[in-house]
C-alpha cells in the first residue's frame, strides 16, 4: 500500500454537495478520506486515522464539518420516531449523534482525536468549517 502523496488525511461528512477533491484541490492518490454522516471523529474514525498514520505515514489531519449540515437539523428522539412510525424501525439503541451547532462539533472531533492517546503530538489535526454555499473554507479553533 501506498502513503497518500501530500501525507494527510480528511475527515469529513457525507454530504453530497461536499466534493473533498474539488474543495481540497486533491488529485487521485493525495490523501486519505474518511466520510460519515456530520464527519464525526467516531471511534471507527479514529480507527482509520490511526492506520492512516501508523501504517501509512500520514502527518496530519483536517477535520472538515460544513455549513446547512443535516445533523443540525434532527434530535435523536425527533429522528428515532420518524423511523418508527414511517417504517416501523426500533432505532431506541442507535445514538445518531445529531449536534445543534457544526464548528463547536468540529472542534469536539479535533480535540477527540487529540486526546485519544493513539496518534503522537507530531500528528496534527486542524478543524475547518467548509462554506457550502462559497466554496471558502473557514479555520474552527478546537
Ligand atoms: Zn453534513
Amino acid at each position: 500500500a501506498l502513503p497518500p502523496a501530500r501525507r494527510f488525511a480528511v475527515l469529513t461528512c457525507m454530504d453530497a454537495r461536499i466534493d473533498p477533491a474539488r474543495a481540497l484541490g486533491l488529485e487521485e492518490g493525495d490523501a486519505h478520506v474518511i466520510r460519515n454522516a456530520g464527519g464525526l471523529a467516531s471511534d471507527d474514525a479514529i480507527r482509520s486515522l490511526v492506520i492512516s498514520h501508523h501504517l501509512l505515514g500520514t502527518q496530519e489531519a483536517f477535520v472538515i464539518g460544513h455549513t446547512n449540515c443535516g445533523m443540525e437539523t434532527f434530535s435523536n428522539d425527533e429522528l428515532r420516531e420518524t423511523l418508527r412510525e414511517r417504517q416501523g424501525l426500533d432505532t431506541s439503541h442507535l445514538d445518531f449523534q445529531p449536534f445543534p451547532d457544526c464548528s463547536e462539533r468540529v472542534a469536539a472531533s479535533v480535540r477527540r482525536i487529540r486526546e485519544s492517546g493513539l496518534l503522537p503530538e507530531s500528528f496534527d489535526v486542524h478543524g475547518f468549517l467548509y462554506h457550502v454555499e462559497t466554496g471558502r473554507l473557514e479555520p474552527v479553533d478546537a
